[in-house]
């Protein structure tokens, strides 16, 4: 079941002399319950703006958004707040996510006061999210200052446990953290996605940690997804030039199977002049004419494959 579905969704952002920065360009992906659809590219990309868009942080000028089959635009006040509450976000730097002047427990039940929730409940529902994220209930009576970067990711990832979502939107979630403890918080977030059928959109510039850690996956380039499709099938056959560069780049553990090699060059374009036909096309080895004048259509790579690999690239066209 698809819990999250975009459909051609865009976000454009005036900027001096009437000229549009397109951040978010025509955008589809579906995000399916209990699973994880990582979004990936390079800085600047798009991506966080998207998941924005999806937290309702910015403002969508084209396109829909559809939460659990119905479109958000739709919803009415009592919806938008329980929508508030079944979505739910861990951002990338732990430090500047929590308020260093409330102690854990008083961060942990500001979601559950803000609605009236008193007492005992509040109480029990902050132990339980200590529990799950595998810290002590006297961590309620400390600081964030007092616990380490893992820590403080933990008891981010606790507060948007508290309202019981379904949905996490994980924009960069461990790179901010030693790399000793990615992999420990990255266990936890698959952890807590068996046992409560969780739902991730997991942000990530890293192709490396999402290989093992999603279940489908979105390229994004310059605001539009270039490629997509499920995970281990993206990963062993890239079709699009600039998955095939970025995989490339990724270091691969088995010498006897290297990755299919990839090679960009050139200045990675702004979304605020992006060049004409394929945004890629200054980068691509593989460029031709038609490229540099015609935006390339999505293809479906692979229609035997669940959900199909979708790829946005003139090599595609019959
Ligand atoms: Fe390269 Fe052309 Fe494909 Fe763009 S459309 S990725 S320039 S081959």
């Amino acid at each position: 079941m698809t819990l999250l579905a975009l459909h051609g969704v865009s976000c454009h952002f005036a900027m001096p002399g009437g000229r549009a920065l397109k951040a978010v360009d025509g955008v589809d992906l579906a995000v399916e319950a209990g699973q994880t659809f990582a979004l990936v590219g390079e800085s600047g990309c798009g991506k966080s703006t998207l998941a924005k868009l999806v937290l309702g942080l910015e403002r969508l000028h084209a396109g829909r958004i559809v939460f659990d089959g119905t479109d958000v635009a739709d919803l009415d006040r009592s919806g938008r707040r329980r929508f508030r509450a079944r979505v739910q976000a861990v951002f990338q730097d732990p430090y500047s996510s929590l308020n260093p002047r409330l102690r854990v427990g008083t961060i942990l039940s500001e979601p559950l006061t803000a609605r009236g929730e008193r007492g005992r409940a509040v109480q029990a529902r902050t132990a339980e999210v200590l529990e799950l994220v595998g810290l002590p209930e006297n961590a309620a009576r400390l600081y964030p200052h007092e616990f380490s970067g893992g820590q403080r990711q933990r008891i981010a990832i606790a507060r948007a446990l508290v309202p019981q979502p379904e949905l996490i939107v994980l924009d960069e979630p461990v790179s901010a953290l030693d790399v000793s403890i990615r992999a420990q918080i990255l266990n936890l977030l698959q952890d807590l996605q068996n046992e409560l059928s969780l739902s991730y959109l997991l942000i990530a510039h890293d192709l490396a940690l999402v290989e093992h850690t999603s279940d489908r996956l979105g390229v994004m380039y310059l605001g539009e997804i270039v490629e997509s499709g499920p995970s281990a099938e993206v990963f062993a056959e890239p079709r699009h030039p600039y998955t095939q560069a970025l995989l490339a780049a990724v270091p691969r553990p088995d010498p006897a199977h290297p990755r299919a090699s990839g090679h960009v060059t050139g200045e990675i374009a702004t979304a605020l002049d992006p060049p004409s036909g394929c945004r890629f096309h200054r980068r691509c080895p593989h460029v031709m004419e038609v490229c540099r004048s015609a935006p390339p259509i999505a293809h479906h790579a692979n229609e035997t494959t669940a959900g199909g690999n979708t790829v946005k690239c003139h090599l595609m066209d019959p």
